[in-house]
């Protein structure tokens, strides 16, 4: 973070992300400090995950909520789900302060929300924490299967991210097999590797990268796959780039040395700089998949969940994702915009007219 924004007043550092409500959660008992932003909520109440990190500044923590939440009111309205945009984080290291006293303490401020927020698994949190979580409060998604929940949702989401691969191969080359295909996945975590057997079942040829060995052999025991480097992927010769593991790995640097016809996979924020690295993909012919749709079956699956889970119905909405990247494409191409823009534009379309629609009665 730059030294002015470290310096910036918070109402100065969410100007222009038009957040409803952001609330600090302080309890010096249970050592739990936790911030909570809503930032729109016409379409249904803002869901999304509680993150925990070991943030080096509170500015830090603020500017990640607020770019998180914003990004969930996206993501949950180009799914065409009832659900506004939210998120919360913890400032805090996830392997030393946990607490059962914590996480409830937390469950009583998300419940003091009335269900205006409705929290979910994130980067340093699970469903253990969930089901704390869910002792105090009813506004809690992402719980163990026993309780009710719907579990782990990296199939949905690997789910997800698949058909929105073969919709921007469809774009890139007429038709929408990945038979043949080599693909490029990055990062063969929990997403990643239900991502591989997709690709496996369909004939793509598939290589892998990953910086953790357990990951790595866990997936070459299971699938017929070549190991690359990590340092080496945007080097490969490839069809497809699926970024799987981290953010911001579409920038200057890897997408100059990209040799491939699409990029599509799970990452969240796979854009350094959206509009840059946008206009860089369009500029090379790669049919881009915007990560936020094809991303959304997590969310989803907690959509799900607020109905009364069921995993079907799970994998049944994901599969419009097929179709939605179809259309994101097509608009891109109408408007001469960034596939990223084209879905940005689309997620706010129907925010607007839904927000009207609501006015009427
Ligand atoms: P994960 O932590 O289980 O897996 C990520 C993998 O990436 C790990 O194996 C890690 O070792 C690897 N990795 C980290 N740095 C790497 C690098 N430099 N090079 C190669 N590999 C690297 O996470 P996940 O749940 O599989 O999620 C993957 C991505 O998808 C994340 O960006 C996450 O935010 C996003 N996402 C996940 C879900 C979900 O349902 N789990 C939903 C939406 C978005």
């Amino acid at each position: 973070m730059s030294q002015s924004n470290e310096h910036k007043g918070i109402f100065e550092q969410i100007e222009g992300y038009e957040h409803e409500q952001i609330v600090f959660c302080n309890d010096p008992e249970t050592g739990l400090r936790s911030i909570i932003a809503i930032h729109n909520t016409v379409l249904g109440p803002a869901l999304g995950g509680t993150r925990m990190w070991n943030y080096a500044s509170e500015a830090e923590a603020v500017r990640d909520v607020i770019r998180l939440s914003r990004g969930m009111t996206y993501k949950a309205a180009i799914s065409g789900i009832n659900l506004g945009g939210g998120k919360a984080v913890i400032i805090g290291n996830p392997a030393t302060d946990k607490s059962e006293a914590l996480w409830r303490r937390y469950g009583r401020f998300v419940d003091s929300l009335s269900g205006k927020y409705i929290t979910a698994e994130d980067v340093g949190t699970n469903t253990g924490d969930m089901e704390f979580i869910s002792m105090e409060t009813d506004y809690c998604t992402g719980k163990p299967e026993y309780l009710g929940g719907g579990g782990d949702p990296s199939p949905v989401t690997a789910y997800g991210t698949y058909l929105g691969m073969k919709a921007a191969a469809k774009v890139k080359w007429g038709d929408n097999s990945l038979k043949g295909k080599r693909v490029m996945v990055q990062g063969v975590g929990h997403v990643g590797q239900y991502l591989v057997g997709h690709l496996i079942e369909e004939g793509a040829e598939v290589l892998i990268a990953d910086i953790n060995e357990n990951n790595i052999k866990k997936t070459m025991d299971r699938y017929d796959v070549t190991r690359v480097d990590a340092d080496k992927v945007y080097d490969q010769d490839m069809d497809i780039y699926a970024p799987c593991a981290l953010g911001a790995t579409l920038n200057d640097t890897s997408i100059e040395k990209l040799k491939c016809g699409v990029v599509a996979g799970a990452a969240n924020n796979q854009m350094e700089d959206e509009k840059r690295h946008g206009a860089m993909l369009k500029e090379k012919g790669i049919a881009y998949a915007p990560d936020f749709l094809i991303n959304a079956g997590g969310l989803i699956n907690c959509y799900v969940e607020l109905q009364g889970y069921d995993r079907e119905r799970a994998f049944g909405y994901t599969e419009k994702i097929y179709q939605r990247t179809l259309d994101i494409f097509a608009k891109a191409s109408e408007e001469d915009i960034t596939t990223h823009e084209a879905a940005e534009r689309t997620a706010l379309e129907r925010i607007d007219a839904i927000a009207h629609v609501n006015s009427r009665f």
